[in-house]
């Protein structure tokens, strides 16, 4: 086999053997095939798209190049959600808690953000004490113990894919619909879930803003998901403004806790019911979670998961020095406030890492104190800017230009599931 030949065969449009896939991901893994020519392989997938067979065995590769967790020991039924990511998405932390108080064992195993969108794993570290890595033993203990889990994906898991991804965030050969369709996928399976529910987010904030892209995606993850024997959804939900008022480490878990009381916003409480009951349906658990989450039912649970990963449900979450309010434009009714521009600012802000090794600040973030719909005055505040450092305020205010506008009438309130994708 010879590395030029793969690249050749798929710079030309032709199909790759499941023995060119293999001896490839392989190569590149065992460090034979070099980083330049797994860069224009990956190129070359970027123009040409893989075929189901072939998108098939990069998963299968990919999947197979590291460990695979058995959950059989866990006594309830196992079932996980996975979000492309979106500005305020802080769903997981309100969502595996209230699952687990209906009944099933969900494991979380999740990454850190980059980019405009946040992590899970950084927004639960902004909980004093919290810790991220457990072994696969200590999660099937707290699975069987608690009923949920968010931890981080150890490096033994697809490290084909760690080491692939990596090459495309610095490649330009990110957003290939088949190459994220298989990331994903070889993570969540090697995760031993027997059911996943999708959280495809569509809009301004979004990591795929247009639909009909977001749908290809959607309905490729659950294609892979149900050929490999789990029971695999989608929602396509939007991603047009935050969800909730928060976006920003600490601030989104202020907000996840408020929720598990029973106080959430009602977009937050709309998305993560509408994904529990998916859920929930998957592994054959007839309880509606929308009265569990309203009495406050899945608070001890959270509290009882953080507990186990050392934090301190009870602790203050660390607060930013500095503040600064962005007032309304006009008054009247606010019509658009963008998720894009507000995810980017609270990034700059430092809330986000521009690089995989740096630092996230607990604290920084913005709270929006109007959303689409609401009326404001000019002059009043609309969003709150937290940030440990002022001289990271003008970029973050140098994002926001712009990215609201009033007007005099409310936008049409659409759904925020937009659709359902299932097994075709
Ligand atoms: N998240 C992943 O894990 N992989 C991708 O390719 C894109 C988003």
């Amino acid at each position: 086999m010879d590395a030029v030949d793969v690249i050749r065969t798929k710079r030309d449009g032709r199909r790759l053997s499941d023995e060119q896939i293999r001896w490839f991901l392989e190569a590149y893994t065992a460090g034979d095939v070099a980083d330049e020519q797994a860069s224009a392989l990956l190129m070359a997938i970027v123009f040409q798209g893989l075929d189901p067979d072939e998108l098939a065995t990069w998963t299968r590769t990919m999947l197979e190049s590291g460990d695979r967790l058995d959950l059989a020991a866990v006594p309830n039924p196992t079932v996980d959600k996975h979000s492309t990511g979106g500005v305020g998405d802080k769903v997981s932390l309100v969502l595996a808690p209230l699952v687990a108080a209906c009944g099933a064992a969900v494991p979380q195993l999740s990454g850190r953000g980059l980019g405009h969108t946040g992590g899970t794993l950084d927004k639960m570290e902004a909980i004093p004490g919290w810790r991220a890595d457990i072994t696969p033993a200590r999660m099937i203990e707290i699975l069987t113990d608690v009923g949920a889990v968010i931890a981080a994906a150890g490096s033994g898991l697809a490290p084909t894919d760690r080491k692939l991804y990596a090459l495309r965030d610095v490649t330009g050969t990110v957003e290939s619909i088949p190459l994220i369709a298989s990331s994903i996928m070889s993570k969540k399976l090697a995760e031993g879930t027997s059911a996943l529910v999708l959280d495809v987010k569509i809009g301004s904030g979004a990591f795929l803003p247009e639909p009909e892209r977001a749908r290809l995606l959607a309905q490729t993850m659950v294609g892979i998901g149900e050929a490999n024997g789990v029971r695999t959804r989608a929602l396509l939900t939007r991603m047009d403004t935050v969800l909730g008022r928060a976006a920003g480490n600490g601030l989104e878990v202020i907000e996840s806790v408020e929720t598990l009381r029973g106080n959430g916003p009602e977009d937050l409480v709309e998305v993560t019911v509408a994904l529990a009951r998916e859920m929930l349906a998957l592994v054959d658990i007839d309880t509606d979670p929308a009265p569990v989450l309203a009495a406050g039912d899945a608070l001890g649970v959270w509290e009882a998961m953080v507990a186990a990963q050392g934090g301190d449900p009870g602790a203050p979450i660390p607060v930013a020095a500095h503040r600064e309010v962005v007032p309304a434009p006009a008054s009247g009714v606010l019509e658009r406030l963008d998720a894009r521009a507000v995810g980017i600012a609270a990034w700059r802000l430092g809330a986000g890492r521009a690089r995989k090794e740096d630092a996230v600040s607990a604290a920084a973030g913005i709270v929006c104190l109007a959303k689409p719909g609401d009326e404001v005055r000019a002059g009043e505040p609309l969003l709150e800017l937290h940030a440990d450092d002022p001289a990271r305020f003008a970029g973050a205010l140098a994002a926001l230009d712009g990215a609201s506008s009033v007007g005099d009438r409310a936008p049409a309130a659409l759904p925020l599931v937009a659709e359902r994708v299932g097994p075709s």
